[in-house]
């Protein structure tokens, strides 16, 4: 590939609504371009990366005898109301009507249309299991789409589906599905980690996410430094709480109240499971008139956002800096409680005139604002505090829990009949009976893994793509080449030698100022770069130099091919 046939779209300055380092250098090394909020366009260097991530996927996916399929992404209304989620989905499903009325939504997963498909399809046990996959574009109207592709609306997805007779045969694949995800994982070149996942309200058997480990990332894990236990905080500070719970305390029977505030209620309501509630508060007014406060457990910001459905949240929920919570309420950052105590607290503003406040998401930039909170309701004490922190002992009792920020990769899940069972997906058994299928759902954020990269793989210069998945694998920078015929001929042979050999080589025929063409390739990242110049021609070598560690050294040129190769 010739620059001179690529969109090189490079920017200089850090462009200022992108908060997190990777969306910063993609619209900076001219990756992608936002055109509406969570929208993108993946520019032609990105794609390249892109797309290679997706042949690993596809690669491993086909290696793990997955078949690959690819489903409209969108998706009639009726196959919703079968699985019961065209109500139960909320805001995040894009929902759309056709000339002739007829509702349709954006796919945001593909559950019901496989299901249906494969009902339709599959008759006999004997063509069981099957697994069908799709790398495909997915959109989900989220509430708060950044970080560029991190948290996108529309995205790439990789998203697989398995049907078996039997939960035996359904773990055969899962595991297999676990080992596969290992596999891209590894391939692509990021650092992550399986962790154990709570099945939450949908009720299946067993779930493991796959988190790519950086600061930024919008999760904690905690995982054992005596085992190999590693579960997302959510399902770590469930097992804490129903330990904790075995203990009632008195305290909290006296504010708990029965009745639509109760932790049942709110869980139905909000869909979050029952476990996840630590407690609903009356803490003023009426069953009639309520000032109720919910004390979630979990990543705040998911709660905030679920906090926002609830009918009795006045306003949206916003988030202050430290500067701000400090300007409010004297406190500083860091002493607000330990990692995933988060107390959104909700309440009904025509019920009470109180004081806005701010309350703390122990996150640095993430504290609520404009959340009333009555002055004398005491806070949980130490022992209501069911989060998992640092330093718990682990569940499985070999040694104590750290925390780390992950992001989420990947998700497999054993979703077991929930959906087959609503939908009516049956086999004929070997006796002749019918049986609903048992099911498997395995997903990989495609775009966001991308991201996820970028996350772990960068410096002060730019991106530092491994080289899997790195646009380009060299670039060849012919110096001044625009006065020296003897600069621009050999850099020509090099690069179709290079071609010949089948080396992803890019050449920079831009014909830029030296300085300006390297700081260009510093930030897109390409792991090899060659430098040609007046200089090493006169000695026969070009300068190679290495990406990561800066390395350079120089290298013959009749040596180059072999070298590379
Ligand atoms: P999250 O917790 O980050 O919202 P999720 O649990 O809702 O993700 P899944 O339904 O498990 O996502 O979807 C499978 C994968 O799709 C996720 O593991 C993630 O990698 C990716 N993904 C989900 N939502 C987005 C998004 N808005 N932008 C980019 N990738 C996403
Ligand atoms: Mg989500
Ligand atoms: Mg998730
Ligand atoms: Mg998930």
């Amino acid at each position: 590939m010739r620059t001179s046939k690529l969109l090189i779209a490079t920017l200089k300055e850090t462009p200022a609504d992108a908060e997190i380092v990777s969306h910063q250098l993609m619209l900076r090394a001219g990756l992608i371009r936002r055109l509406a909020s969570g929208l993108y366009t993946w520019l032609p260097l990105g794609l390249r990366v892109l797309r290679k991530a997706e042949a690993i996927v596809r690669e491993e996916m086909n290696q793990a005898g997955a078949q690959e399929v690819l489903m409209p992404s969108v998706q009639p209304a009726e196959l919703w109301q079968e699985s019961q989620r065209w109500e139960k989905y909320g805001p995040e499903l894009l929902r759309i009507t056709d000339r002739h009325q007829r509702d349709f939504c954006y796919g945001p997963t593909h559950e019901e249309v496989i299901t249906d498909l494969v009902r339709q399809e599959i008759r006999s046990y004997k063509q069981l299991p099957v697994n069908f996959y799709q790398i495909q574009t997915k959109f989900r109207d989220e509430i708060r789409p950044r970080f560029g592709l991190m948290r996108a609306r529309e995205f790439l997805m990789k998203d697989a589906y398995s049907f078996h007779v039997d939960q035996a045969c359904l773990q055969k694949t899962y595991d297999q599905m676990h080992a596969a995800y290992c596999a891209i994982f590894n391939r692509i070149g990021v650092d992550f980690r399986p962790v154990q996942a709570d099945t939450g309200s949908i009720g299946g058997n067993a779930s493991h996410e796959f988190h790519v480990l950086a600061s930024s990332g919008e999760d904690a894990i905690a995982f054992s430094t005596g085992s190999d236990y590693a579960a997302n905080v959510e399902l770590a500070t469930a097992i804490k709480s129903d330990a904790v719970r075995a203990e009632p305390s008195a305290d909290l029977a006296t504010v708990s109240t029965p009745g639509k505030h109760s932790i049942e209620a709110v869980s139905d309501f909000l869909q979050v499971p029952a476990k996840q509630c630590v407690k609903t508060l009356l803490v003023e007014g009426t069953e009639e008139n309520p000032v109720v406060a919910l004390v979630l457990r979990g990543d705040h910001e998911l709660n905030a956002i679920k906090a926002e459905k609830h009918p009795l949240v006045a306003s949206p929920l916003t988030f202050a800096t430290p500067e701000q919570v400090h300007a409010a309420c004297g406190a500083q950052i860091g002493s607000v409680g330990p990692v995933g105590l988060h107390i959104p607290v909700i309440v009904d503003h025509a019920a009470a005139q109180l004081a806005d406040f701010v309350c703390g998401a122990n996150m640095d930039d993430h504290h609520f604002t404009g959340v009333n909170w009555l002055r004398d309701l005491p806070l949980p004490d130490s022992a209501d505090i069911r989060n998992v922190v640092a330093g718990d002992p682990s569940p499985d009792g070999q040694g104590t829990l750290e925390i780390a920020r992950g992001i989420e990769v990947g998700h497999i899940f054993q979703l077991g009949e929930n959906y087959s069972k609503k939908m009516n997906a049956v086999v004929l058994t070997e006796t002749g009976q019918s049986k609903i299928m048992t099911m498997g759902c395995y997903g990989i954020g495609v775009s966001r893994i991308v991201a996820a990269a970028i996350e772990q793989h960068h410096d002060e210069q730019g991106i530092i793509w491994p080289q899997a998945i790195a646009p380009f694998e060299v670039v060849l920078i012919p110096v001044n080449a625009h006065k020296s015929q003897r600069v621009r001929d050999q850099a020509e042979t090099l690069y179709q030698e290079l071609v010949d050999a089948g080396v992803d080589v890019v050449i920079d025929d831009r014909g830029l100022r030296p300085g300006v063409a390297f700081a260009d390739w510093e930030l897109i990242g390409i792991p090899h770069q060659l430098v040609l110049g007046e200089r090493g021609l006169d000695n026969g070598v070009i300068e190679y130099k290495q990406r990561a560690t800066g390395e350079k050294q120089d290298i013959a040129i009749a040596e180059l091919v072999t070298t590379l190769t």
